[in-house]
């Protein structure tokens, strides 16, 4: 009997927990042949999450929970989930049914045709402002542009993975996580699944806009250097500009002779220049940042419990 293991980031999560487990069992119970692990990972919750975690595990021998030392992200409880999963396959699915289970069961048959990661894309969102709708699509276009990778738009970390990318993606072991490129990034059959996301059952989404910036400079930073290059090329170019210009000074000095006049001239050069350099040493300081982060090889995250027993450092380092 293959195993599937529905892997669930939870952060906070303690009004859809209940309601979560209900509509998980529902969908699983139509699915005889696969033997099901549902698997918590309790991102250092501040509320009852653990607790009701644990009272679900007791009832159900399909329960299992890994509690995470503090709060990490998702991309690190994900990461998480996926050392500790037993499953032939990883369902992915957010904890406040924004994803719907019922979508389970389509996955799963996908999977069996062969496919091995099968990704829910949004047709709507529902509950999402129209500036969240416009912030995301223009990411996303600019991303694919400049990583040259065929990450999917609309498309969230609601899917399934076959037990060959959960390896790769074991092997991804970056400090700075952007799990969404990475899924792309190791490539494997990828199919895609239409579905309309419903607004989130209850409770407050954990996502502010300085978090999705940091992502979306993430996402740029850990997939290109692109932005290293660009900085060169207006390098290149604002030089060659000032040397046709110097030209243009120096000959017009020799026929007309000089005048001092161009203050305004000269401090809009400076300014326009002075910003260009702050904005290439930024850049360059976010890749240095990462190079520093990524130096200290540390490992991703601390476990507290796993199904109740005590544990110590992470068993999962590379
Ligand atoms: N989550 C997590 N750790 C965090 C933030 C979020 O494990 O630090 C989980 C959260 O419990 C949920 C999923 O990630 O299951 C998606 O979070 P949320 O619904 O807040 O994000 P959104 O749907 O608004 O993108
Ligand atoms: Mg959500």
């Amino acid at each position: 009997m293959k195993g599937v293991t529905v892997l669930i980031p939870s952060y906070n999560e303690q009004e859809v927990l209940h309601q979560l487990y209900a509509r998980l069992t529902d969908v699983v119970a139509s699915l005889h042949h696969y033997k099901f692990e549902f698997l918590f990972i309790n991102d250092g919750s501040k509320d009852n999450t653990l607790q009701i975690i644990m009272s679900l595990a007791e009832n159900d021998q399909r329960i299992s929970y890994v509690s995470l030392s503090r709060n990490f992200g998702k991309e690190t409880a994900m990461l998480a989930g996926l050392d500790y999963a037993t499953g032939d396959a990883v369902i992915i699915i957010d904890a406040d049914l924004q994803d719907p289970p019922e979508l389970i069961p389509v996955m799963i048959k996908y999977w069996e045709e062969g496919y091995d990661d099968i990704y829910a894309k949004r047709r709507t969102r529902a509950g999402e402002t129209w500036f969240k709708k416009w912030t995301a699509r223009t990411y996303y276009h600019m991303l694919r542009k400049v990583t040259r990778i065929p990450i999917q738009e609309n498309t969230g970390d609601f899917r399934l993975l076959d037990r060959r990318c959960i390896e790769a993606l074991k092997q991804l072991r970056e400090v700075h996580r952007n799990t969404k490129g990475m899924f792309s990034w190791i490539g494997y059959h990828k199919k895609e699944i239409l579905f309309d996301r419903d607004p989130r059952a209850a409770g407050e989404t954990k996502w502010n806009y300085v978090r999705l910036f940091d992502l979306a400079i993430e996402g740029i930073t850990s997939f290109t250097t692109t932005p290293l290059r660009l900085s060169t090329i207006s390098g290149g170019v604002i030089s060659v500009c000032a040397f046709i210009y110097m030209l243009f000074i120096i000959i017009k000095t020799i026929l007309y002779g000089a005048d001092v006049a161009g203050y305004p001239s000269i401090i809009t050069v400076i300014l326009f220049l002075g910003g260009i350099q702050l904005l290439s040493l930024g850049i360059l300081g976010e890749y240095l940042g990462k190079v520093f982060n990524e130096t200290k090889r540390r490992p991703l995250y601390f476990v507290d419990l796993y199904n109740g027993s005590k544990r110590g450092t992470s068993e999962f380092r590379t």
